[in-house]
């Protein structure tokens, strides 16, 4: 098909919402190492996570064998309110570059939650209710995930706890009262409700709080209230599994048109939106076949991938959950107050570090905050989606590479993730427009003080 011809929505309808999940793990050639139980040191068992998790999701998470998990009919339908998701062709971003490159981006900020976090939500949500719990515990830094589970335990009728990183709850007064319309409660963390949130607060009263920290607290919330589990909305498999969807459509939508990416771009905070949108052109990589060059994006603030270590760490601040090798700057590392709260967590996603370490995952890229509203900003005027700070990112990676294709005069197709909207990050993008906003990237002596605090393990182990 003549590329004249492409619409600016490629559009699936219903029916094409895929019906399975791809789990790239069963085609992935090293599987990442097992997350260990830091007390034991051996590796966790489906009994050591099922008073943390819900069952199901304690399967998917250790699922290494499964190419496909079936989606079921009740998540299916729920997904049908706001899936398939539209994947764009960015035309006046192109011209606006002047560049032969052909841009497309899948758009996931839709939803009333504004991310692609919901496509998660949904699936856990229905699998804690099917078990029979009345509620999750969860944290969330910029708001998407908690407003995200806050809409899916809303559509199953489960209680919703969300412990917000306290300076996306002050930047963020509107996220809060979205998740609490839709009957959610939530407290700004650390807070004085759990014993790891009083125990942070007293060795640094003045923290503007961290995703760790308010991951600690959930935990502990959760395994202290009967018929409660907690739930996470990134960095997990069972979360990458989910966000496959992403991918499995757009690798769909493009096949009609018969396109296919060369370059995929993704930010990446704990991995999943790009594990999922990758998804499908990863399985065509490990499968040998034809396959586009893949790209991370991360906050120069944040750096997890490109000045982290590939080491066992935990996962939150608190050092109660069990550890993951995985790229990581140390739990303890909390990063500035920069205004993509989304992509501030000290790791990623144990299967895309794995990937990048194998050298599958390409490259990661990372980059200072100004370059990202610069991007945002050419963007939302060129295309007239103003984009969540952390899709920026991406946005940003987008551009650079549009523009090398303008100077080697090359048609490379490049598929990005627009992950939500920026409509609840405005404070950020005032800063922006009157130029009050900085670049904060840590020094090597900051990273190198986080990296100190990993925990030991046994060298057989490693
Ligand atoms: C949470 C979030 C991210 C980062 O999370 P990943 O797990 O890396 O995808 C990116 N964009 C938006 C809009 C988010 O809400």
């Amino acid at each position: 098909m003549a590329s004249g011809k492409i619409p600016y929505k490629l559009i699936l309808d219903e029916s094409e919402i895929p019906s399975a999940y791809y789990n790239v793990r069963a085609d992935m050639k090293t599987d990442h190492r097992p997350i260990l139980n830091p007390a034991t040191m051996q590796p966790v068992s489906a009994a050591d996570l099922s008073p943390v998790f819900c069952d199901e999701l304690v399967a998917q998470e250790l699922n290494d064998r499964d190419r496909f998990i079936e989606i079921p009919g009740s998540v299916r339908e729920i997904y049908k309110m706001f899936r398939p998701s539209p994947l764009m062709r960015a035309y006046r971003l192109e011209k606006e570059l002047n560049t032969p490159a052909k841009i497309y981006y899948k758009y996931e900020g839709g939803n009333t939650s504004g991310s692609h976090k919901l496509n998660s939500a949904v699936a856990q949500a229905y699998y804690a209710k099917k078990q029979g719990l009345k509620g999750v515990t969860t944290e969330t830094g910029a708001g998407q995930w908690g407003t995200a589970l806050a809409m899916a335990c809303s559509y199953f009728g489960l209680d919703c706890r969300v412990f917000m990183v306290k300076v996306s709850a002050e930047q963020k007064p509107y996220r809060k009262a979205v998740m609490e319309t839709f009957g959610a409660a939530v407290t700004p963390s650390p807070s004085s409700t759990t014993r790891i949130g009083k125990k942070i607060l007293q060795e640094t009263p003045d923290t503007t709080g961290s995703l760790g920290c308010a991951i600690s607290e959930a935990v502990e919330a959760a395994v202290t209230t009967e018929g409660y589990r907690y739930v996470l909305g990134s960095v997990l498999n069972q979360v990458l599994i989910h966000q496959s969807v992403i991918g499995l459509e757009a690798a769909a939508a493009l096949a009609k048109y018969d396109e296919y990416p060369d370059i995929v771009i993704g930010c990446a905070g704990g991995g999943s939106n790009l594990g999922g949108l990758m998804a499908p052109f990863m399985g065509d990589r490990l499968a040998g076949k034809r396959a586009p060059y893949f790209i991370a994006v991360e906050p120069a603030s944040c750096p997890s991938l490109t000045r982290g270590v590939f080491a066992y760490d935990f996962c939150d601040t608190g050092r109660i959950t069990p550890l993951a090798k995985m790229y990581t700057l140390g739990a303890t590392f909390i990063p500035s107050a920069n205004h993509a709260g989304g992509l501030r967590y000290h790791g990623m996603s144990p299967i895309l570090s794995q990937l990048y370490h194998d050298g599958y995952l390409d490259e990661a890229r990372a980059v200072p905050q100004k370059a990202v509203f610069d991007a945002a900003t050419l963007f939302c005027r060129t295309e007239g989606t103003l984009p969540a700070p952390e899709s920026a990112h991406a946005i940003c990676v987008a551009i650079d590479e549009a523009l090398k294709c303008r100077e080697s005069g090359e048609s490379k197709t490049i598929l990005f993730g627009l992950t939500g909207t920026g409509y609840f990050d405005m404070r950020a993008y005032m800063s922006y427009n009157d130029g009050s906003m900085s670049d904060q990237i840590p020094s090597d002596e900051e990273l190198a003080a986080g990296l100190s605090a990993l925990p030991q393990i046994p060298e057989a182990l490693r």
